[in-house]
């Protein structure tokens, strides 16, 4: 799943699946706190159409965290909802549903109770982004940029099976 189709799609059954394997963490876990991040991103093995490299892709990310990538390098950075504070308060509160059914309870007493303005997901993921900034190599760090290969930078790559999940 990229970052697109999940920003897209955050109420689909597939986003509520794949919350629902950490449903029986601790809550305070789930919600990244006690200094940990949960993660719900996979690793794939990549090869470089373009000069062979063989190397692994992050996908995703959680519903603690964002995974952002450089638009020109293709490293990877995560943002934490920790880290955004009161933008992320804003859009759980412009969403119709819970974020995922692991927060549900956390989501719909935002949604009902706090005092925030709801902001659209163009909104949101444009405060993501700024608060992503900008990679060392110059780059800008986008909830769309694709994967590239770390060596030569292509984009033509071809990725293989899901390999690693970690959490
Ligand atoms: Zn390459
Ligand atoms: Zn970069």
């Amino acid at each position: 799943m990229t970052w697109h189709t999940l920003l897209v799609n955050l109420n689909t059954r597939s986003d509520y699946i794949d919350c629902g394997y950490l449903a029986d963490l601790p809550y305070t876990r789930i919600l990244g706190r006690e200094g940990t991040v949960s993660t719900m991103g996979h690793q794939v093995k990549a090869k470089c159409r373009d000069c062979g490299n063989i190397f692994t892709v992050d996908h995703g990310g959680g519903f603690a965290f964002h995974l952002l990538r450089c638009d020109m390098c293709g490293k990877t950075k995560a943002v934490g909802f920790d880290a955004l504070g009161e933008l992320h308060l804003r859009y759980l509160k412009g969403l119709s549903g819970p974020y995922c059914v692991a927060s549900s309870e956390h989501d719909r007493n935002i949604r009902e109770h706090a005092p925030v303005e709801p902001i659209s997901e163009d909104e949101y993921s444009r405060g993501v982004e700024a608060v992503a900034g900008n990679c060392i190599c110059g780059g800008k760090y986008t909830l769309h940029a694709p994967p590239r290969c770390p060596k030569c930078r292509s984009t033509r790559i071809e990725e293989g099976e899901s390999t690693v999940c970690y959490d």
